[in-house]
């Protein structure tokens, strides 16, 4: 069985190499993922790895909102630079944290100015949205098809609403602790699933089969007829010509 990961941030993994990272990543049957940015000053490591593994590895560049106020003036610049030159890339992550930082209007502006750039290039986006709701709703619309709510963590009726919009939902293991993540899986159809680690932070390598063995189980389907669909999935949303 193969896994996609489409959320990791390589670059903060520490006290390890790539090539051992790589071969944890194999080890855990990770065989594809999709490396995230919090800053840009991740920019150029998560580029080095995309260079090095373009087989395992598809980056992802943007301005996390916990980091809004490392926005520069050249920021659009730079991620225009970086999104040229990776065809495939995406944009991420990005997006609202009302728990962490009321303040609306300084997260606006930079995921504005991420959404249209990702407008303009056709590249879906990884979104970072912790009760956000109220905040992201009327950008529901807009959102290029194909970006994916990350670490999943709104309410059954708010994906009702992104379910309608051709947008995706990941879920890693800590997911699984919320009281109605069954209700969300199963409301949620498997083709517009995805899973993650977010590693090193919220999971493990190793968790990636937990979750999808998780998913199988509340589907009812197999372990390996899931794990296929989810990994086509993930492909599905990296085909965004
Ligand atoms: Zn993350």
């Amino acid at each position: 069985m193969q896994f996609f990961d489409t959320h990791i941030h390589l670059a903060d993994f520490e006290n390890t190499t790539p090539d051992d990272l790589m071969k944890s990543l194999k080890q855990a049957g990770i065989q594809k993922c999709i490396c995230v940015c919090s800053r840009p000053q991740d920019f150029d490591k998560v580029a080095a790895f995309a260079r090095s593994y373009p087989a395992t590895v598809v980056p992802a560049f943007g301005l996390h909102p916990w980091y809004v106020g490392e926005l520069s003036e050249g920021f659009e610049t730079e991620l225009e630079r970086f999104l040229k030159m990776f065809e495939g890339a995406l944009i991420g992550e990005c997006g609202f944290d009302r728990l962490k930082n009321p303040d609306f209007e300084a997260q606006k502006e930079v995921f504005e100015r991420q959404l249209s750039l990702a407008q303009t290039y056709h590249r879906p986006l990884l979104l970072h949205a912790v009760k956000a709701d109220i905040w992201l709703q009327k950008y529901l619309p807009v959102l290029p098809k194909k970006s994916v709510f990350h670490s999943y963590s709104s309410s059954a009726e708010f994906l009702k609403q992104i379910l309608k919009c051709e947008l995706y939902i990941s879920v890693n293991k800590r997911f699984f602790r919320k009281s109605d993540s069954g209700k969300i899986i199963l409301q949620t159809p498997i083709e517009r699933l995805v899973v993650e680690t977010d590693a090193p932070f919220q999971s493990e390598l190793a968790d990636l089969q937990t979750v999808v063995s998780e998913i199988a189980q509340i589907k009812q389907m197999s372990l390996e007829k899931t794990a296929e669909i989810l990994y086509s999935n993930a492909t599905e949303i990296l085909n965004n010509g």
